[in-house]
């Protein structure tokens, strides 16, 4: 017997045919005699429908408040599940993120999980039941209702997994597991069986969307292996752990980044101390800086480049208005046509020359890269957003011609 905690996310609980479908998968699980706790998200599109609705009303309504809307999309489906379960004759119970002791900072919107106390789900499941908790969800020291950023169900379920100690932590979404790249984009895109930790977290932070940076980073910390698997489909997922590599590929992925801006401030004093001030000014307003590069300065001046999301941009123009402007001949330029490309793989870390073959795929497709960046397992390439769909398949080539 074993403790498993399965993880549901909105679109494998949209409506009733796909509420049951989970209830199967829940009580399968059950009736092989394992202890089965299922942590659910909203249905379907319901937190963004939710958003909308409180921006009908108050587009400037408080972090509380928007906590006390949003987690009520989570409050139906996990209700509705259970009832599915029910009618499927099996013990069950529901619970809230402060009945399942989800106890979060106050950050509303975006509160950590400081501690699970989870006498009460222990409890249920000594008493046999099947127990849904609500993801996303918390309690604050308040008493107050809290939600842990978009996607923060993936969090909920491995916090779950790793109190519990489960055996096995699944994710269950509308795709098969973790890609080479976006299968959408890139038709010869492969199914991982395998993933570092290390290597998913930069593909969540990059932009893969199959699970919540934060989930990962807390399942690397407690070392909680995860199994990211389809819920329509009954086939093997991509395990998340501490991996040694078992498969022979030298890179796990390619990622694009759309959400990307390029700022340019030219002619600025080449003195010590003026990027120090420049990106204080800059993180002092929360907008975070990716990729910089420095001219090398024609005394007196020199010029430096650097990457924002592009819905930090304005901010960081208006910011730096402020500060370059009264400099005499500076000039702040921006470009929001750009994109980010990145690969990801631990494989960098004992093979030379993964950059350049990117570099070279690129070069073949004759794209230009208007800026490099890389760290151990990875390397980011700023090009021109029009060309973002060639380079994906131009690298993706590169590396997995030979598993195509
Ligand atoms: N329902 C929340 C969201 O849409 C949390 C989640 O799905 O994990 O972001
Ligand atoms: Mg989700």
């Amino acid at each position: 017997m074993s403790l498993i905690v399965q993880k549901f996310g909105g679109s494998s609980v949209s409506d009733a045919e796909h509420i049951f479908n989970v209830a199967n998968i829940i009580t399968k699980a059950y009736s092989q005699g394992n202890d089965v706790i299922a942590v659910v998200s909203a249905q379907g599109d319901t937190t963004d429908e939710l958003i909308e609705k409180a921006n009908e009303i108050n587009s400037h309504a408080s972090k509380r408040e928007m906590d006390v809307l949003l987690s009520t999309g989570e409050q139906i489906s996990i209700a509705l599940l259970s009832m599915a379960i029910e009618k499927l004759g099996f013990p069950v119970v529901s619970l809230l993120g402060w009945q399942a002791g989800f106890n979060t900072d106050t950050d509303y919107g975006n509160a950590r999980i400081e501690k699970v106390c989870a006498d009460r789900i222990r409890k249920e499941l000594d008493k046999k039941n099947i127990v849904i908790v609500a993801g996303f969800q918390g309690i604050n020291k308040y008493g107050d209702i809290t939600t842990m950023g978009r996607g923060g169900s993936d969090t909920s379920a491995v916090a779950t997994a790793a109190v519990m100690h489960a055996d096995v932590c699944k994710i269950y979404t509308d795709v098969e597991g973790v890609y080479t790249a976006d299968p959408r984009r890139v038709p010869s895109a492969k199914k991982l069986d395998v993933i570092s930790y290390d290597e998913m977290l930069e593909l969540a932070t990059l932009g893969a969307q199959v699970l919540n940076n934060r989930s990962v980073e807390m399942a690397k910390k407690y070392n909680v292996e995860v199994e990211v698997l389809s819920s329509m489909k009954n086939t093997p997922g991509t395990i998340v752990k501490e991996a040694a590599r078992l498969e022979k590929m030298l890179i796990s992925g390619v990622t694009t980044d759309n959400n990307v801006a390029r700022i340019s401030v030219i002619n600025i004093p080449d003195k010590p101390g003026f990027a120090f001030k420049l990106f204080s000014k800059l993180a002092s307003k929360d907008i975070n800086v990716d990729i910089i590069l420095q001219s090398i300065g024609r005394n007196p001046t020199k010029d430096i480049s650097f990457t924002v999301t592009e819905n930090q941009l304005e901010d960081a123009i208006k910011i730096l208005e402020k500060y370059i402007e009264p400099i005499d001949n500076s000039k702040i330029l921006y470009d929001k046509n750009v994109a980010k490309v990145s690969i990801v793989g631990t494989g960098m870390e004992t093979h030379v020359g993964i950059a350049s073959m990117m570099f070279e795929a690129l070069f073949e497709a004759q794209i230009n890269i208007h800026m490099i960046s890389t760290s151990e397992i990875k390397v980011s390439v700023l090009i021109s957003s029009d060309d973002v769909d060639t380079a994906l398949n131009a690298i993706h080539k590169k590396f997995f011609s030979s598993i195509e």
